[in-house]
């Protein structure tokens, strides 16, 4: 059954990449052993990494002083690994409050002791567009600040990096590959593969090593330094999660990079957008000028309807319109691996529904 997937994440692959995965799965590069069976200190895994890495550098031009590494534990985990390597000068962290995870985010870093401010927030209007910092932050201040590029449950993005005189700490998640960003703007980017990149399981750590201050008491899973001695192999990686995340990795580079990447989420998104604007029945809260090129938020503002939405949609193959649960509403996410046919096939149903199920 040919779909359409619009999740949030766990998301698309490229149809290539699964077909690649399903190709080697029996048997990595004729060496008789699949990659789920295969020891991550083999010359063959090694060799995956390593050109994931390289493919990565050169995909976001990162240069030499900043360090690429693959964790675990998620965006989630990140909450935690940042402030306990990046934020032992001052023990205290300026936050861009510009949705859940950002929110998110700052709790983590609250909870294990570190200070937290939050310069700008608008969470008072429900998120609907992003907060903006109204005055430089002084130098000796924050050890860094904390802003999330691309708003994954509200349907925002920065597709500007904030100006700030002191490191920024971006969570690319929902946006990492999608869209231009100059790594050189960051003191450090991460993002958990599964929205943009791969499958879950492994997450993305681009850091400046300048920055690295790890406490003693940090778990050793969780040190940058550790990390980056070890090769991201202090123990064992999610090795599948990498070998597949590198395949993304070569597909990009195929299709002409994150500029095209960019390119087409803006073009998808641009015509969903145009078409929701344009409708009687959707309403896209999001403020226009900050709308996210990955996810789309919408509604028809009728939570009966939503749902009678999705269930129809489901039935014609465009699948996981459903809204994050805290927000409620639909979400179409338009990541890398959707292609422009997606869209058209979801603006087509939408008309449709539109034309079947008139409500003022
Ligand atoms: C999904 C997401 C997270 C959390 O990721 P996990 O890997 O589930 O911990 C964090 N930040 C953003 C922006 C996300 O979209």
């Amino acid at each position: 059954m040919s779909v359409f997937n619009f999740s949030a994440g766990p998301a698309v692959m490229p149809k290539p990449v699964i077909e690649q995965i399903q190709r080697d799965l029996p048997s990595l590069d004729n060496s008789g052993m699949s990659i789920l069976e295969i020891s991550h200190r083999s010359a063959l895994f090694q060799n995956i990494i390593d050109e994931a890495v390289a493919d990565l550098r050169d995909l976001l031009n990162i240069p030499a002083n900043y360090h690429i590494c693959f964790a675990q534990g998620g965006g989630t985990g990140q909450f935690a690994a940042v402030p306990l390597n990046l934020a032992n000068n001052r023990r205290h962290i300026a936050l861009l409050d510009s949705g859940t995870w950002a929110a998110k985010a700052g709790k983590e870093a609250t909870r294990l002791g570190y200070q937290v401010t939050t310069l700008a927030t608008t969470k008072d209007g429900k998120y609907r567009e992003l907060p903006r910092l109204k005055q430089a932050i002084p130098a000796d201040s924050f050890d860094y600040l904390h802003v999330t590029t691309n708003n994954t449950i509200e349907g925002t993005a920065y597709h500007t990096v904030p100006e700030s005189e002191i490191p920024i700490v971006a969570d690319m998640s929902s946006n990492f590959l999608g869209e231009n960003y100059d790594i050189t703007n960051f003191g450090l980017v991460f993002a958990g593969a599964q929205k943009n990149l791969g499958p879950a399981g492994v997450t993305v750590v681009i850091v400046r090593e300048d920055l690295i201050q790890t406490a003693e008491a940090v778990p050793s899973i969780f040190d940058y330094q550790l990390a980056i001695d070890k090769g991201s192999m202090l123990n064992t990686p999610p090795t599948f999660a990498i070998y597949a995340a590198g395949l993304v990795l070569k597909w990009i580079k195929a299709e002409g990079g994150v500029t095209e990447m960019a390119r087409r989420n803006q073009a998808k998104s641009d015509k969903l957008y145009d078409y929701l604007d344009e409708s009687k029945l959707f309403n896209a809260p999001a403020f226009k000028p900050d709308r996210s090129y990955t996810n789309v938020v919408f509604s028809t503002n009728n939570d009966e309807l939503d749902a009678v939405l999705v269930k129809e949609a489901t039935a014609a193959g465009l699948m996981n319109l459903k809204g994050h649960r805290s927000v409620g509403g639909l979400r179409a996410s338009l990541y890398n691996a959707m292609p422009m046919a997606g869209v058209d096939a979801l603006i087509d149903f939408l008309y449709q529904f539109e034309q079947t199920h008139q409500e003022a």
